[in-house]
């Protein structure tokens, strides 16, 4: 991300030179700033700058002419070597954005010469130049949030269901566990595993059980409370986190799961029931996140020992 420190001048600067002579009367500069829709001009002479007029000066000079004479007659204005600023302050086109801004400070100009670093003049940098480098900025910066933002959102999701990964459960275990401290109630978590999952793959090929995968997991969805939250534990098996939960709570969400797979009915000619359903561990407690885990895996173990398909509460 580039910032005014490592922006050349060059960048930004306006290519656009008009130049006029020493000996120009200030009438026809004011015409030429006005025909090239410029707001200062390059006074040149023998190829070599010898000074700037800006419209200030312009303003400056009539000001002058109508305070002493009350009206301003076209031969009163003089050539602009009358009204520029000689030896004009420049900046080099390779100089940083910073430095045009705070010569420009410093010496309270709108408008700098900028030469090349053989001292030709190439362009001219001005205020509003600065003003369109700083909004370009800024406008980068917020692309790039945005982006870092969109980027992080999405290393937290399972890109196959569409749902939370282990790391985003991480994070929220970490967050329900800490708030379940500080109020002093329980939370739960279940494990979900579907059954005979690796003969389903077998039988329909990895592509369709991809697919029954994002059906489970949109039907479990279905069934969620307002807080509740569904991960991706890790291959065919997700994780239900509860915040405010007892362990009746967290048996019943589990079982709402199962029930709603089990509804989905998606065929399963390799399983005993002949569609696809799931076995499920709960557990709740008011302590460390990482033991209701193991306990609701215990108890996972337990479901799939009695005969699968159905959900079982682990002690803690
Ligand atoms: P159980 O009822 O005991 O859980 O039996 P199972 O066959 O489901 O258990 P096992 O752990 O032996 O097999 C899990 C299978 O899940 C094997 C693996 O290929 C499959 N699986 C894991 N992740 C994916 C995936 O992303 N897509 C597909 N299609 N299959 C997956
Ligand atoms: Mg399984
Ligand atoms: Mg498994």
């Amino acid at each position: 991300m580039p910032i005014l420190q490592e922006i050349p001048t060059a960048q930004f600067m306006s290519r656009r030179l008009v130049r006029v002579p020493p000996d120009a009367p200030v009438q026809s500069a004011v015409h030429t700033m006005r025909t090239h829709g410029v707001s200062c001009l390059l006074v040149v002479e023998a190829g070599q700058l010898k000074g700037i007029v800006t419209e200030r000066d312009v303003v400056n000079c009539f000001d002058a002419q109508l305070a002493e004479a009350g009206a301003v007659p076209a031969s009163a204005l003089g050539c602009v070597a009358d009204i520029m600023a000689a030896e004009p302050v420049t900046v080099c086109e390779d100089d940083s954005l910073v430095a045009a801004l705070n010569t420009c400070m410093e010496r309270s100009i709108r408008h700098l010469p900028v030469l090349s670093a053989s001292g030709s003049l190439v362009g001219v940098i001005t205020q509003t130049d600065l003003v369109r480098a700083y909004a370009h900025i800024l406008e980068r910066q917020l692309a790039l949030e945005t982006d870092n933002e969109r980027l992080k959102a999405l290393s937290l999701i399972d890109p196959l269901m569409g749902i939370g990964n282990r790391r985003a459960m991480e994070r929220d275990l970490g967050h329900t566990q800490a708030a379940a401290r500080r109020s002093k109630s329980a939370f739960g978590v279940a494990l979900l595993d579907i059954d005979w999952f690796k003969r389903y793959n077998d039988h329909y090929g990895h592509p369709k059980g991809d697919k029954a995968l994002k059906a489970v997991a949109r039907a479990i969805e279905g069934t969620l409370r307002k807080g509740d939250r569904l991960y991706r534990f890790g291959g065919e098996e997700l994780m239900l986190l509860l915040p405010d939960t007892d362990p009746e709570g967290a048996l019943q969400a589990a079982e709402r799961a199962r029930a709603a797979v089990q509804a989905r009915a998606l065929p399963h000619a390799e399983s005993p029931l002949g569609v696809l359903t799931l076995s499920g561990g709960a557990a709740s407690g008011t302590g460390d996140g990482r033991a209701l885990i193991e306990a609701a895996d215990q108890a996972l173990y337990a479901a799939k020992e009695a005969g699968r398909n159905r959900v079982t509460l682990g002690s803690v």
